[in-house]
Order: C-alpha cells, then structure tokens, then sequence
C-alpha cells in the first residue's frame, strides 16, 4: 500500500509580493486547496477536485495593501481614482481567510537550501520557513511610473500634490518619455484636465521605440494624440531643466526645459517619465537564478530551472515581471502566471497528499502586443487581433478606470473567500454555483 502523507499540516506557501502575479496565486491557490473550481478556469467542465488540503499562505510586501499598478497615469491626474487604487490587505475581502495572512515588510533573503526566508518589517526581523515559494516582486519602478509611498494614507498625500501640480500648471506640463508611461501621463491629464498645455518630448523619432510593436501602432498612438492637441517633440533630448523661477511667493514656479535641437520650452510642471526600472530578485536571490539582467530564469512550469543552480529548484516559482518570459510585461501575464504557479504547486500537495498524478500547465511563448490609453480612446495591438483603437479599444482593454474593476474582478478581491468544500455542508455544486455568480 503506498503510504501518503496526512494532510492535517497545513502546507506553507510563502508568496512575495502582493500585486497582480502574487495575489492571483495566493487567491486561486487557496480555490485549489478547498477543492472547488478556481475562480481563474475557464473550463465548463472544471468542477474543482472536491479535496481539501491545508494550506497556509503568507504574502509579504513592503506596501500595505494592493495598488492597480496600470491606474498610475490615471491616478497622478485624479484623487478619485489614486483613491480607488490602493486597497489595504485588511480590507480586502478575498484575502480575510485563516488560511491567507499578510505581513508589511520586505524580503531580505531566500536560502533555498533551508528553505527559509528573511524578511525585513518594522518590528524586526522575521525568519519564515515554506513549503513553496512564489516569488512575485515584479520590477523596482521609480516615480511617476509607480507611487514612492508605503501605505496608503502617504499615498494618498502623495496623490495630492501630484494633482496639485498637473492642476496649477497654468504654463502647462512638459512630459519627458515618450515611452507607454509617459504618453498615458501626458493623455490623461489632457483628457481630465483639458485646459493644461501638454508637451510630450521624446528623444526618438518614433514613440514607443523600446518597445517591439509594429510601426503603425507607434503612428496611431502619435496620430491620437496630436489629434487631442497634445504638442509632441520627437527626436529630441531634454538637456537641461532650469531652476524653478519664481518672482514672488505666490507666483507659480515656471521651468525653461532646453532640448538637444536648441529650442526650449516653458513649463508650470516637468515630469520625467524616461522609463526607469530593474529587477528586484538580485537582491535576495542567488545570482546563479538570474539572467544577465537580472530576470528569474524559469521553467515553463514557472519553477526555477531544474539546472543545479539552487537545491530544491522545484519548490521554488517566480511569476510576473520578475520572471524571464517572452512578450511585453504586462499585469494580465502576471496574473495569468500567479495562477499557473498556484495549479503547479496544488498539483504537488495533491500527488503528496491524495496519490494523484501530477498534470502541469507550461506557459505558452507570447508574441509582443500592447494596450495603450489614450485619454477617452485607446490603441492596441496583439498578433491574433491586429492592430485596433478608439473608445471601443478602451472599453475592451480598460473600461473607465484603466482596468481596474477589470482586474478587481477577474481575482473577485472584493468577494469573501467561500468555504472549502466539506465544511458548513458545502458541496463542490454549490460552491461552483457561488463561483459562477460572482
Ligand atoms: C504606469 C504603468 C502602466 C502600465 N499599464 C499596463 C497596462 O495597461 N496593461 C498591462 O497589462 N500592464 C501594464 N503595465 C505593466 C503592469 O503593471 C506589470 O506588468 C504588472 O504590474 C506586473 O505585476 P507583478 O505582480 O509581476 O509586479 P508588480 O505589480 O510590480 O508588483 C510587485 C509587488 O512586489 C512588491 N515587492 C517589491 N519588492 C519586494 C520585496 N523585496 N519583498 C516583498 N515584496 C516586494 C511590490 O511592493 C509590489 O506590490 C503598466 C505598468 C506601469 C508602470
């Protein structure tokens, strides 16, 4: 008789990172464990596997709740908004389950031997054992790409003055980047505040030049935006921001912006949206793990490669934009991976545990393609769908809140965890009708 483990010790995922890749693994992974249909599948005939397994997920992150990274150019022009897209982890309803804990801090280091982590809070040190890890800490984006602030109240003050900013620029904003950032910036305050100049500088001759799309979704989105009335400076570099000039204490600071061609621009308000990231795995992760710039390497199973680089790589999964994958990084691959993290690693406990034979899903290769907001209008471009915009591009890749209540209510955060299948009498019908309601 083959000899399974009981399944009364809660396994321990350890999650770091609580955004798109690592909430989309720890909510569907808590679906797998109650054995009910996951709230990611697609599949008609997926009626969950009615087994239960314990787990106990732990997401770490140095911000104290959820933040709708894609709102940010919407966000810097609206406190309505920058106030919908902060959620505290506590109010989270999705996440207010035993089996789900969250802790403010930031991961130091994973010794993956051990299988153990250490995070940084502000009451100390925190050394936390797992079963499993995901690794989900996507890219460091420094201001305006993503908000400086830790907590939600700072972020809001934050919020504030940005607006403050974009609104009093009477002598207009001079946006630097012609970058996806950048031009959502300049077309979002030309949307809601309209009577802004806006000035888009760009040291290419062509907007989006970093990214690998087609030319004409480049010249759609500069078509677009010009047709707004947004004045666009390609092929030029900025040289020199000057001091801001200011008279008297009431006057608005004024900026000359010099560029490479010799001409300049003046300017209430200057934001430098000249795209600046990297990698945050190098940090806490064994080098041997990284790329050469400094991505996780991963199977197409999301775990780390089975190469020798790390002991127990198999127990260990990157998801998101910390993950060398093909195709633009973008936050529905990162919740499309957080998911299949979570289906590999459910697929695990259950072989331990039930006896099964593990089935794994493989990431797909993914051909670049793009949603790009433009104000009330929107452009894309995905190989299958060809290149598209106007207001129904926007409905379709953002609706009215650059896609917030889209991801909201493809990871149903704001619906309580159901009960796991067995419990209060739930059966797996019943938690699937549930499921099909939300
Ligand atoms: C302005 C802007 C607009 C965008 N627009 C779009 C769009 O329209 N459509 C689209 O699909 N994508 C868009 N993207 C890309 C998308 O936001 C990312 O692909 C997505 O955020 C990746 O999700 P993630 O969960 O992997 O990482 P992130 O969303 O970056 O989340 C990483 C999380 O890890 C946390 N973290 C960081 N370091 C640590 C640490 N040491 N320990 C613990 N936790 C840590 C962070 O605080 C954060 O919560 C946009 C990005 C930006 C910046």
């Amino acid at each position: 008789m083959p000899s399974f483990e009981e399944p009364q010790t809660p396994y321990k995922v350890l999650i770091l990172g609580g955004s798109y890749a690592g909430l989309a693994a720890a909510v569907n992974l808590v679906d797998f464990c109650h054995g009910r249909k996951n709230r990611f599948s697609i599949d008609e005939a997926d009626n969950g596997t009615g087994k239960f397994i314990p787990v106990q997920v732990t997401i770490v992150d140095p911000r104290d709740g959820y933040y709708h990274l894609i709102g940010q150019p919407l966000a810097l022009s609206s406190q309505k908004f920058a106030e919908a897209f902060w959620t505290k982890y506590t109010d989270l309803a999705a996440l207010q389950t035993a089996e789900i804990r969250t802790v403010q801090g930031s991961i130091e280091t994973v010794d993956c031997a051990s299988k153990t982590a250490t995070i940084t809070t502000s009451k100390g040190p925190i050394h936390e054992a797992y079963d499993y890890l995901i690794t989900a800490t996507g890219l460091q984006r420094e201001y305006p790409s993503s908000p400086r602030s830790l907590t939600r109240e700072k972020y809001l003050a934050e919020a504030a003055e940005n607006l403050a900013n974009v609104r009093n620029a009477s002598k207009g904003v001079v946006v630097i980047g012609g970058g996806a950032v950048g031009i959502e910036i300049a077309a979002e305050i030309n949307m809601l505040h309209p009577h802004i100049p806006v000035t888009l500088v760009h040291s290419r001759t062509r907007l989006l030049s970093s990214e690998s799309l087609p030319d004409e979704f480049a010249a759609k989105a500069l078509e677009i935006l010009q047709s707004n009335k947004i004045n666009t400076v390609l092929g030029a570099r900025v040289v020199d921001i000057s001091e801001p000039q200011q008279t008297t204490p009431d006057e608005k600071p004024e900026y000359t912006v010099t560029l490479s061609t010799g001409s300049t621009l003046v300017a209430s308000h200057v934001i430098n949206a000249v795209s600046r990231f990297t990698p945050t795995a190098p940090s806490f992760l064994p080098a041997a793990i990284c790329d050469e710039q400094g991505y996780i390497r991963i199977e197409p199973t999301l775990e780390f490669p089975n190469d020798g680089s790390v002991p127990n790589a198999g127990d260990h999964y990157a998801a998101g934009d910390v993950a060398r994958w093909t195709g633009i990084k973008r936050a529905g691959a990162a919740m499309h991976q957080g998911h299949y993290a979570a289906k590999n690693i459910h697929q695990k406990m259950m072989s331990k545990v039930y006896g099964t034979t593990p089935e794994f899903v493989e990431l797909a290769e993914v051909e670049p393609g793009m949603g790009l907001a433009l104000g009330k209008t929107a452009v894309g471009y995905f190989p299958s769908m060809g290149l598209s915009s106007g207001e129904e591009t926007r409905e379709m890749f953002f609706q009215g809140d650059l896609g917030f209540m889209i991801c909201w209510k493809w990871m149903q955060l704001g619906t309580p965890m159901p009960k796991a299948i067995g419990t209060d009498s739930e059966t797996a019908a019943e938690a699937e009708a549930e499921t099909a309601q939300l």
